[in-house]
C-alpha cells in the first residue's frame, strides 16, 4: 500500500504547530523524543522530523513527498518544490534594520556598507533589484548583536514581535518579504502519492476552517429575528427553532472567530439572550 512521507523541523519554532495540526487532522502520533522517523495511525504516513535547513533539499530530491516549511527558507534555499497551501502559522518578516539614531533614511545608506544575515541569498537579491551594492556577512545566528560589536552596519533577519529588535535597540528599516509556513510538496509524486496528499490537505482545510470559526446558539424574540439575522455573517442561512416558550425561538449559526467580540455585542444590543459560543472541531464546507 501506497505510504507518504512528511518532513516536520525536529525541533524549533514550527515543530509544535506541525505536531498539533497534524493531530487536530486525526493522526495519531507517539512522542517519542530523538527519533528520526514514526510512522502515524489514522493515515499512512510516516513523519520524518529534520533540521529545518536541510528540509527543503531533501524535499527536492524526494527522500521527503511533502513538508512543512516556512516560505522564507524555501525562497533562500531556492528551493524547487510546490507549495499546496498556506497554514496561517510561523507568520513573520524579513526585514533590513539599522542601530537607533544611525540617519537611515532609504536603501542608499549600505552603500559600500555591511549587513549581517543568515539569509544572503534573498538579502542580496533585494539589494541587485534596488541597486544597492553593500556587503553581505553572512552569519548563522544572533544575528542582531552584529551591529553592537562593530560587525556590521545593519541587520537583515526574521521578524515576528519587533521585540528581538527593540532589546537590541534596533529599527526595522526595510520589509524585504512576509512569510508563513506552507505545505510544499515534492514536483514530482506519483499519482498515488499525489491521492493521498490531496486527502491529507482536505484534512488540513477542515482543521483551519474550523479554527477560524466558532458555532453559536441564541434565543431571540421573533419580533427580533430579522435583525439578529442580518447581523450574523454566517456560512449559509442560520437555523431557526421554535422554544417551548411563546414568541421566542433558538438561532444557531458560526461566525469567523475575527468577527466574534463585534457580533457578539450587536447582537445583544439586538435582544438576543442565552448566547452559547462553542469551538468548531471539523468544518467541511
Ligand atoms: P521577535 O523578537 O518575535 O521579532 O523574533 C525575532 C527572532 O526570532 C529572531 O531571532 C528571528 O530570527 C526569530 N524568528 C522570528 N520569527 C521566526 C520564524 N517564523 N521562524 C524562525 N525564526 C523566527
Amino acid at each position: 500500500m501506497t505510504r507518504l512521507n512528511i518532513a516536520i523541523q525536529k525541533s524549533g519554532r514550527m515543530h509544535d504547530d506541525c505536531m498539533v495540526l497534524l493531530r487536530d487532522c486525526g493522526l495519531r502520533i507517539e512522542t517519542v523524543s530523538d527519533q528520526l522517523k514514526t510512522s502515524a495511525g489514522g493515515f499512512p504516513l510516516d513523519i520524518l522530523y529534520l533540521r529545518n535547513g536541510d528540509i527543503p533539499e531533501y524535499l527536492q530530491d524526494g527522500v521527503a513527498d511533502i513538508a512543512i516549511l516556512g516560505e522564507n527558507t524555501v525562497i533562500e534555499k531556492g528551493s524547487r518544490v510546490t507549495g499546496l497551501l498556506p497554514l496561517g502559522f510561523s507568520k513573520c518578516r524579513l526585514s533590513i534594520a539599522v542601530p537607533q539614531k544611525s540617519g537611515y533614511e532609504d536603501l542608499r545608506f549600505f552603500e559600500g556598507k555591511r549587513i549581517a544575515t543568515s539569509y544572503p541569498r534573498t538579502l542580496a537579491k533585494y539589494l541587485r533589484d534596488k541597486g544597492v551594492t553593500a556587503e553581505i556577512h553572512q552569519i548563522s545566528g544572533s544575528v542582531e548583536i552584529a551591529p553592537h560589536i562593530g560587525l556590521a552596519d545593519g541587520i537583515c533577519d526574521l521578524v515576528s514581535s519587533g521585540n528581538t529588535l527593540f532589546q537590541n535597540k534596533l529599527e526595522e528599516k526595510e520589509v524585504i518579504l512576509h512569510s508563513q509556513a506552507w505545505v510544499y510538496a515534492n514536483n514530482e509524486l506519483d499519482a498515488d502519492k499525489k491521492a493521498l496528499v490531496d486527502q491529507l490537505l482536505f484534512r488540513i482545510k477542515a482543521t483551519l476552517e474550523a479554527r477560524k470559526n466558532k458555532y453559536i446558539l441564541l434565543n431571540a424574540p421573533k419580533a427580533s429575528l430579522d435583525k439578529i439575522i442580518s447581523i450574523l455573517p454566517g456560512i449559509k442561512s442560520p437555523t431557526i427553532l421554535p422554544l417551548a416558550i411563546e414568541g421566542w425561538c433558538s438561532v444557531h449559526s458560526v461566525i469567523p472567530e475575527k468577527e466574534f467580540w463585534e457580533v457578539i455585542d450587536a447582537l445583544k444590543q439586538a435582544g438576543a439572550e442565552g448566547i452559547l459560543v462553542i469551538p468548531i472541531e471539523k468544518m467541511v464546507s
